[in-house]
């Protein structure tokens, strides 16, 4: 099957929690059909480069992205910021120190699931990963090796989620601060699967008033996790607010072994005039695409 019409703007590769490497993702974005695809990896623009030469070499659009989380009285938001330039300084060294807060965390939980009687090591984690960032899916990938848990979600459920019993929080930045980070660097930021934040929705909305003047452009309406009518919750809120629409399956490769590339669960379609338009508002903000 093939997707011509199509692009994914949120997805995940080895250099953070994904298990594809950046240029084999891309290469199967163009075998799907895809006209374009944004890798947003968690905290770290490691994957970007291979990416882009990848789509430079298959012909096929690829969007220097990130994904960044951020603290709210409700739990992590993520922050998605597109079109990162080439030389995205001080981005890369606020990336760095939140990945050595990730590494801290990590030990944390790893401390926790020894005391629950599973003797996982350090090493044994850093070995499920292959890239710079380091977190929790790498974790439950060494809890799966070790035959403590059948599936990374289960591991998420027992262990390793916010109910689980080696549950540590993660410090990470204030919500203003990821948005104006991102938009000082002129990219298009997006509140990533706003409806996966378990907020009471004028909180959501009263956020979303108070970052645009921070620099918040967008809301990731179309996702994988988002329900038709949480979907078309987001287009209105968008509408309401003037902000621009982005979209993506989130794709992490055998991490989320039911999240497929482009489709999602199955029904997931970002169409290309979702990129068409954003590309539309940056040109209009002078901004490069
Ligand atoms: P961390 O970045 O270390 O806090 O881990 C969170 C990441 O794990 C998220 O960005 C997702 O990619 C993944 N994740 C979160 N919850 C689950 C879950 N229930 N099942 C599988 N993966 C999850
Ligand atoms: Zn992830
Ligand atoms: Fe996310
Ligand atoms: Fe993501």
């Amino acid at each position: 099957m093939t997707i011509m019409d199509f692009v994914d703007l949120h997805t995940h590769t080895q250099a953070s929690d994904g298990t594809d490497d950046p240029a084999e993702l891309v290469r199967k974005a163009l075998t799907l059909g895809l006209r374009a695809v944004a890798v947003t990896d968690h905290d770290t623009l490691a994957g970007l480069d291979a990416a882009q030469e990848a789509g430079w070499a298959y012909g096929i659009t690829v969007i220097r992205g990130c994904e960044v989380s951020a603290t709210s009285p409700y739990g992590e938001v993520h922050i998605l910021g597109l079109w990162l330039p080439h030389d995205a300084g001080p981005l890369a060294a606020v990336l760095e120190s939140q990945r050595q807060q990730r590494e801290r965390r990590n030990h944390s939980i790893v401390e926790k699931l020894n005391a629950h009687g599973m003797p996982l090591t350090y090493d044994d984690v850093l070995a499920a990963a292959a890239g710079e960032t380091v977190g929790r899916p790498h974790i439950a990938a060494a809890l799966m090796k070790r035959g403590y848990t059948s599936s990374v979600r289960e591991g998420f459920k027992k262990w390793l989620g916010s109910g689980g019993k080696a549950f540590v929080p993660r410090k990470t930045l204030a919500l203003e601060e990821a948005v104006r980070l991102l938009a000082g660097l002129g990219a298009t930021v997006s509140i990533a699967h706003p409806r996966l934040i378990h907020c009471p929705h004028p909180w959501l909305e009263a956020t979303i008033a108070a970052l645009k003047p921070c620099g918040l452009t967008a809301l990731e309406a179309y996702h994988s996790e988002h329900s038709e009518a949480a979907q078309r919750h987001c287009v209105d809120i968008a509408a309401r607010h003037g902000l621009e629409l982005t979209g993506g399956s989130d794709y992490h490769g055998q991490t989320k072994p039911d999240i497929a590339l482009g489709t999602g669960r199955g029904a997931l379609r970002v169409p290309v005039f979702v990129l068409e338009k954003l590309e539309a508002a940056r040109r209009q903000r002078g901004l490069p695409v």
